[in-house]
C-alpha cells in the first residue's frame, strides 16, 4: 500500500489532521490499534478556540446540536467546617465574540463526529485494528490481525498518545513529569442546579462539576497517590460522602454510581516532546505534549495542533514545497503549548498541595486574581486559547500585593490569534 499521508493513532488529533487533509483531496492512511472508539473519560471540556476552529473545519453544525455549552465557572473555597471561605465566578462572556462560551461532549462523541466526517472522503482509508510496529525508509510496518503490512508513505504524523512509538522510533526525546495526586472521574444524573462549572476546594480536597448533554455531570475528583486502592476497599458510601459533604445538591444523584468499576482513575502528567518534527516526522497531540488536566487543556492543544500541521501539510503539497518546511508547524504550536503548560501546571500545583496554610494562599491568590478585572480578563483569555496577552511583572506584583480593583481594560482583541498567526507561513509562500 502507499499514500501521501500515514496517521498512526485515530483519536482526536488523528482524525482532525485526517479531515482537513482529505478535505483537500490528500491520501490519507490512518491505523488505529483499538476496535473501537473507547468509551474512558478523556477530556470533554471543549475550549473556544477549538469551537472557532470546528467552524473553520465547517463541522461547527454536527457539534453544536450534540453538545451542551456554558459560560461561568463557578469558585468556592470551603472552610473547615465546609462553609464557604470565598465564591466568585469567571464568566467566559468577558470574551470577544462570537466565541463566548465552552462546550461539553463525551470525548467517544467528539471522536465519533469527527469519524463521520473524515469517512465521507475517498481518499481515506483506516485500518482498524491494526498496529503501527516501526518504520524504516518512509515505509511503515503495520500488523492487521495475523497479517503484516506495509505502507509507503511521503509524510507520517505520530498520533498515537503519550507512549508514542513514532516520537520512540523517530529517536526524539521528552521530559515527563509526575503529580503527587490522582483524580477520580465518573458522569452520573446532574442535579437541577449543575447548569455551569464548579470548582470547589478545601484544605486538602478538590471537586470539579461540569454539565454534560442530557443532564449529566462530569464529575472530577482529586485523591491523593495510592489512595485509590484503600478507597476500592470501603464500600461506596465513602465516595459518596466525599461528593455529598462539599457540593450537598449531589445527594440522591451521586449514589446512581453503582459500583467502583465505573469510577474511572485519571493519572495526571505533564509530557514534552523536545521537537515535534524530524524531516518527514511530525507528532501531534498527546505524542507531542500532554498537560495537567486542571485547565482542561489537553484535548484542545491536541485539535489546536493538528488543525495547524493539517493547514501547513495542504500548502506544502499545494504550492509544491518541501518537508524543510514542516518545522512551521512547531514553530507556531510550541509556544502555545508552552503556555497553556505552565498555566495547567500551576493550577495542578495550586490544588494539588494540601494543608491549611496552602488553602489560605490560594484563596488569597484567587482573591486578588477576582479583584482584579484585566488579570481575571488575561487568565481567561488565555486558557480559551483565543489568543495569549502576557502576564507582566506588574501582575505578580498585583497578586502578592494588596490592591484595589483595576480599571478593566480590555485589550483581548489585540491579542486574539488572527489567520496570520495562525497559518504564519503563508505571508513567505505566497
Ligand atoms: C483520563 C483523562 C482525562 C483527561 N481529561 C481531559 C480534559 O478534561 N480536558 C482536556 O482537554 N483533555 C483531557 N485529557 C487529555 C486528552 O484526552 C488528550 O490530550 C487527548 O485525547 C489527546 O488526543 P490524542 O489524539 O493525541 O491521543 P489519544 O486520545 O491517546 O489517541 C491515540 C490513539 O492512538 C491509538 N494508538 C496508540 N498506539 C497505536 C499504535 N501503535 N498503532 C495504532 N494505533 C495506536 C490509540 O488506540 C488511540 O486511539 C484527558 C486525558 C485522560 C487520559
Amino acid at each position: 500500500m502507499k499514500t501521501q499521508v500515514f496517521i498512526v493513532g485515530g483519536g482526536v488529533a488523528g482524525l482532525t489532521v485526517a479531515l482537513k487533509l482529505v478535505k483537500r483531496g490528500i491520501d490519507v492512511i490512518m491505523v488505529e490499534k483499538s476496535p473501537h472508539l473507547g468509551h474512558a473519560y478523556k477530556g470533554e471540556l471543549i475550549q473556544p478556540k477549538t469551537i472557532q476552529l470546528f467552524e473553520r473545519a465547517g463541522i461547527y453544525e454536527s457539534f453544536s446540536t450534540a453538545w451542551t455549552t456554558f459560560s461561568t465557572i463557578e469558585t468556592s473555597e470551603l472552610n473547615v467546617h465546609l462553609q464557604p471561605m470565598l465564591r466568585s465566578s469567571m464568566d467566559y462572556k468577558q470574551l470577544p465574540a462570537p466565541f463566548q462560551y465552552a462546550a461539553m461532549l463525551p470525548h467517544s462523541d467528539i471522536k465519533r463526529l469527527l469519524l463521520k466526517e473524515v469517512k465521507r472522503y475517498d481518499t481515506f482509508t483506516l485500518l482498524q485494528p491494526a498496529t503501527f510496529e516501526k518504520m524504516e525508509e518512509n515505509r511503515a510496518f503495520i500488523k492487521q490481525g495475523k497479517q503484516k503490512r506495509t505502507v509507503a508513505f511521503e509524510y507520517i504524523i505520530g498520533a498515537e498518545g503519550v507512549n508514542s512509538r513514532v516520537r520512540e522510533q523517530a529517536g526524539i526525546e521528552r521530559k515527563r513529569h509526575v503529580y503527587e495526586h490522582d483524580f477520580l472521574t465518573v458522569s452520573f444524573p446532574a442535579p437541577d442546579v449543575v447548569k455551569h462549572g464548579h470548582l470547589i476546594a478545601t484544605k486538602d480536597r478538590f471537586l470539579g462539576l461540569f454539565p454534560l448533554p442530557n443532564g449529566y455531570v462530569r464529575t472530577v475528583y482529586l485523591i491523593r497517590k495510592g489512595e485509590y486502592k484503600a478507597w476500592r476497599k470501603e464500600p461506596l458510601q465513602l465516595f459518596y460522602d466525599h461528593y455529598v459533604s462539599l457540593f450537598p445538591a449531589l445527594d440522591g444523584h451521586v449514589q446512581t454510581v453503582k459500583e467502583w468499576r465505573a469510577i474511572q482513575l485519571m493519572v495526571p502528567i505533564r509530557q514534552h516532546a523536545n521537537h515535534y518534527v524530524k524531516d518527514n516526522i511530525a507528532l501531534i497531540g498527546d505524542a507531542a505534549h500532554s498537560v495537567h488536566p486542571m485547565a482542561g487543556e489537553g484535548m484542545n492543544l491536541a485539535i489546536q495542533g493538528a488543525d495547524c500541521l493539517g493547514e501547513l501539510l495542504i500548502d506544502l503539497y499545494e504550492k509544491r514545497k518541501g518537508n524543510e518546511f514542516l518545522t512551521y508547524y512547531e514553530s507556531v504550536h510550541r509556544k502555545r503549548v508552552k503556555a497553556i503548560m505552565n498555566l495547567s501546571h500551576l493550577g495542578g500545583l495550586a490544588y494539588g498541595k494540601e494543608g491549611k496554610a496552602w488553602q489560605r494562599s490560594r484563596t488569597f491568590a484567587l482573591k486578588q486574581l477576582l479583584n482584579n478585572e484585566t488579570l481575571l480578563a488575561k487568565y481567561l483569555f488565555n486558557i480559551s486559547g483565543l489568543g495569549f496577552w502576557p502576564f507582566s511583572v506588574k501582575d505578580s506584583v498585583t497578586l502578592v500585593k494588596r490592591s484595589k480593583t483595576t480599571r478593566v481594560v480590555n485589550q483581548m482583541e489585540q491579542y486574539q490569534y488572527g489567520l496570520d498567526d495562525d497559518y504564519p507561513w503563508r505571508q513567505q509562500m505566497r
